[in-house]
């Protein structure tokens, strides 16, 4: 159902909430430059929750984008890496 017919904003997946939240945000955790992945001691790349945080705080994400964001986490903490689900 389109958003035309239910008057409330559809959700975002997790990538849109890396690409539209995180990525526009440098990482307040490793310090990587706004749209740039961040990487872990392990060489996965994604996103630091830290990143994601600030973007909360800035607005950039809704509380309940919030909470997707830390169910799709299997640790929380600054320094989690959110793995963008379209890369
Ligand atoms: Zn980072």
């Amino acid at each position: 159902m389109s958003r035309a017919f239910t008057g409330r904003q559809l959700s975002r997946t997790l990538h849109a909430l890396c690409e539209q939240g995180a990525r526009l945000l440098p990482c307040g955790h490793c310090g990587q430059k706004p749209s740039r992945a961040c990487t872990d001691a392990g060489g996965v790349d994604g996103y630091h929750l830290a990143r994601f945080a600030a973007a909360r705080r800035r607005g950039l994400i809704t509380a309940a984008e919030m909470d997707a964001v830390l169910d799709a986490a299997e640790v929380i903490t600054n320094g989690t890496i959110v793995r963008d689900s379209a890369r």
